[in-house]
């Protein structure tokens, strides 16, 4: 064990963020954000451990179930199977690279009854969403669904509006069944050639692609913003401020960054503007943390579905917000986890039994107060779950029934 407040908490700032406080110094809790708190002067020496060290285990003697198995046949609407290939941070046109075999796959999906995983990040072109089709989709027919992302590289090309477009409708004939928007819309994609400012979610160069997808029946996977906490600073106050000192790529404070509410605000005027396309927002519409404000958009949006993928950390720690929520909204929440196969860095994704087991446990069970990732110390943050334990009426929809009605499926 470390005894000092090096190591993880190293290049933090002055004023000490390294090691358990004892209770007086987390008095702090009480005072309101807007006021500045105190520098706390917590005695190390009688709580010499740090942070990253700290994993409690839970005394409580509580029932516990472990289901091997979902009670209904599930849909994963949000995994990621490949990725587009990319040189010097550039996508190699139609080229992909794959993560897994489809029988490595199939073996974990038998067995958690899996019927159907949908490989979001199926390629950004019709070519390389072909690829990804001819490696899973047609390797098991039924078990395996793909999905195309847009080319932002070519957003200033001449005539992209309408290219992109047709783009999508030649991937829909290659057998794409949906459109992938990942985060790098509103946070990473620039225009200028990646040097000038960052595009807008609502940008009207992309209004032909959204209104292709409503003509075309292909609904949007949408991963807009990211958690709160993401946009305010990684400072001792920051609920995950371990997850972003692992990660500090995932901070979006400061810079030239949007608030997170501009980046909802963008999304929902496409929303508005486009209201023959449905879009499936991922992440519990990147909201998690304000069920509220989800359920006021989904009131807003009958085009607007939600996915709740690498968010069961969050649903699970307001049991009773989210199971009011299910109830209300059960006809637009989608199953989906974001499990990456043989992923390492976000234990919360890595695709395997566990994983399944842990959402089971989430959405089926009444259990209390376990671990909402297969991983020594919660890695979303310093929290443990409870579990929504649905009725079967509801199971059935969340499970499967939602997404097959999204994705077309009998
Ligand atoms: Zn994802």
């Amino acid at each position: 064990m470390k005894t000092t407040r090096r190591g993880f908490f190293g290049g933090a700032a002055a004023g000490g963020l390294g090691a358990l406080w004892p209770a007086s110094a987390l008095a702090r809790t009480q005072t309101p954000i807007s006021t500045p708190a105190p520098t706390p002067r917590p005695d190390t020496s009688k709580c010499p451990l740090a942070l990253q060290d700290f994993q409690p285990k839970s005394m409580l003697h509580v029932e516990e179930h472990h289901p091997q198995k979902a009670k209904f046949p599930v849909i994963d609407i949000h995994t990621h199977l490949g990725w587009s290939q990319r040189k010097q941070g550039r996508i190699v046109p139609g080229e992909m690279n794959f993560i897994a075999t489809p029988q490595e796959l199939l073996a974990v999906m038998d067995k958690k009854n899996i019927q159907t995983m949908v490989n979001l990040t199926g390629g950004s072109s019709a070519a390389a969403v072909a690829k990804s089709i001819a490696r899973y989709d047609k390797a098991a027919p039924g078990r395996f669904l793909s999905f195309v992302e847009p080319s932002w590289h070519r957003v200033e090309e001449p005539g992209y509006p309408q290219a992109q477009a047709e783009e999508l409708e030649k991937a829909k004939q290659a057998g794409a069944r949906g459109v992938k928007v990942l985060k790098a819309l509103g946070l990473f994609v620039r225009s200028n050639d990646g040097k000038g400012p960052l595009l807008k979610i609502d940008d009207p160069r992309f209004d032909p692609m959204w209104d292709a997808c409503g003509r075309l029946g292909l609904p949007v996977a949408i991963h807009i913003s990211d958690p709160e906490a993401f946009f305010l600073p990684t400072d001792r106050f920051n609920e995950r401020y371990e997850e972003l000192s692992n990660h500090p790529d995932w901070s979006f404070h400061g810079k030239d960054y949007p608030s997170n509410q501009q980046l909802i605000d963008a999304r929902n005027r496409v929303f508005a503007k486009h209201k023959k396309t449905t879009f499936v927002t991922l992440h519990v519409g990147n909201n998690a943390e304000n069920l509220a404000a989800v359920g006021q958009n989904l009131d807003r949006f009958p085009n607007m579905l939600v996915e709740i993928g690498a968010r069961v950390g969050e649903l699970g720690r307001q049991p009773r917000s989210a199971r009011k929520f299910f109830d209300k909204y059960q006809d637009r929440i989608l199953f989906g986890t974001d499990a990456v196969p043989k992923g390492v860095e976000t234990p919360q994704q890595i695709f395997g039994e566990q994983l399944y087991e842990i959402y089971y446990r989430f959405l089926e069970t009444e259990d209390e107060y376990f671990d909402y990732a297969p991983a020594a110390v919660p890695p979303q943050g310093r929290w443990r779950i409870y579990g929504l334990g649905l009725p079967d009426a509801i199971l059935k929809k969340v499970y499967r029934d939602n997404a097959a009605r999204v994705l077309g499926l009998a």
